[in-house]
């Protein structure tokens, strides 16, 4: 095709954007900028000349957004799994760690930097929430948190997490936790022990809150546990095809077409890394192989009903060729319309899958409050945790006879000691 044909179909794909996205905004899943803050600036945004609105080395800045077109981000929440291995050698995930703070600070840091820049951001509640600010001009800021090692082994941290504004959780990073088995641990050689029993309850626990579940990260039969149990659509936030590159981060065809089933969306992680296909190296990799991703999944399913963006911008060292940053998703949509996309399949992939998911997984969770109500919430703690006190609470007064009895299989207590003299 000669250059001044393929102007013409820009100039078409570019008017035909235009008009989708007057009901439709581009959504993407997954973007690490808040982890990029807290590694180089500690989360201290006036420290130094930090300024979203201007040129930054980053594939995310607002200039850039804009550029994009992006209607709804969410930002990821991440932090890294900590290390539960003991001197002995043993894994013990009751290891005290510093996960709970510092995914707090990282939703703090998010909200700041949304609040400060409100002229083109809003942080958002629900989808509904989400439509408004997009329809008002404004991006959609709302969270992911990447682990439920970021929850620390608590159900209780994991409701905090959504009134404080979290709307999906991936189930593992890379590592296991008491929840479920993670991909990094299968690529390790290591057994895949899928969903644990409280695993499974924490799923039933995010579909009551309406917290999506997300797969991206976890083992194969992590994924087909989960989607057996889970009541509402599930998302991968950030993962590929692996019949086109064979990472366990990927998603197989047969849990594909269990995502049909389930109505879930996967939204496409555009790392090299992740959609390199076998005769090319990761420097190598383009625009055109991230199309590839997104048609094999419209291939295996059927349709565009099942496939988003996730591009995981800012938690990769490089996007690929034409693809580089967030200002690149409409040159993505024109490739997609290239290859013969109708209306309804753009409107689709670019947002409108994940919009559907995020709304169906709050409709399903308005129901469940109805119908359990508050004897529904899912105080379970997770069996192998240990319960520390300080023998002094033993004095307190009791709720009944017997209570100290309910769980003292379960409860240390520490030796007594003053806290009110000094030393
Ligand atoms: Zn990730």
């Amino acid at each position: 095709m000669v250059s001044a044909e393929l102007n013409s179909d820009k100039t078409i794909y570019e008017s035909r954007l235009t008009e989708l996205l007057k009901e439709t905004p581009i959504v993407d899943t997954h973007n690490d900028f808040p982890y990029i803050l807290r590694v180089q600036l500690h989360d201290e945004l006036h420290s130094c000349d930090f300024d979203f609105n201007g040129e930054l080395q980053t594939h995310t800045s607002l200039p850039k957004f804009r550029k994009g077109k992006l209607g709804v981000q969410f930002f990821s929440v991440y932090i890294e799994c900590k290390d539960y291995i003991t001197e002995d050698g043993k894994e013990d995930f009751n290891k005290f760690n510093s996960a709970v703070r510092d995914t707090l600070e990282q939703i703090d840091v998010t909200k700041r930097l949304v609040n400060e820049y409100s002229d083109d951001m809003k942080f958002v509640n629900n989808s509904i929430e989400a439509m408004e600010a997009y329809k008002n001009g404004k991006i959609a800021v709302t969270l992911g948190v990447e682990g439920l090692h970021q929850v620390d082994l608590s159900l209780g941290v994991l409701r905090e997490y959504f009134e404080l504004g979290c709307r999906y959780i991936t189930l593992t990073h890379n590592g296991d936790n008491p929840f479920a088995t993670a991909a990094s641990s299968i690529a390790a050689g290591l057994p895949d022990n899928g969903l644990t029993e409280y695993g499974k309850r924490c799923i039933l626990e995010m579909n009551r809150l309406g917290m999506m579940v997300d797969l991206s990260h976890v083992s194969y039969k992590t994924m087909l546990d989960t989607l057996e149990v889970t009541q509402s659509p599930v998302i991968f936030s950030h993962s590929s095809a692996y019949h086109l590159t064979n990472h366990e981060r990927n998603v197989r065809d047969d849990v594909l077409l269990k995502i049909k089933e389930n109505d879930g969306v996967v939204c496409v992680n555009f790392y090299p890394a992740f959609i390199v296909p076998k005769d090319k190296s990761i420097k190598e990799v383009s625009i055109e192989d991230a199309v590839n991703h997104i048609l094999h999944i419209v291939k295996i399913t059927g349709s565009f009903r099942h496939v988003g963006f996730g591009s995981d911008f800012d938690g990769i060292p490089f996007g690929p060729i034409g693809l580089e940053d967030v200002s690149k998703y409409p040159d993505l949509i024109y490739k997609i319309m290239q290859a013969g996309a109708t209306d309804q399949d753009i409107k689709g992939l670019m947002g409108g899958n994940t919009m559907r998911v995020w709304a169906k997984n709050e409709e399903i969770s308005k129901k469940l409050i109805k119908k359990l109500g508050p004897k529904g919430i899912i105080e379970d703690n997770w069996k192998q945790r240990v319960w520390e006190f300080n023998s002094y609470s033993k004095d307190f007064p009791r709720l009944f006879e017997n209570s100290f009895d309910i769980h003292k299989d379960s409860t240390i207590w520490k030796p007594k000691k003053d806290m009110f003299t000094k030393k």
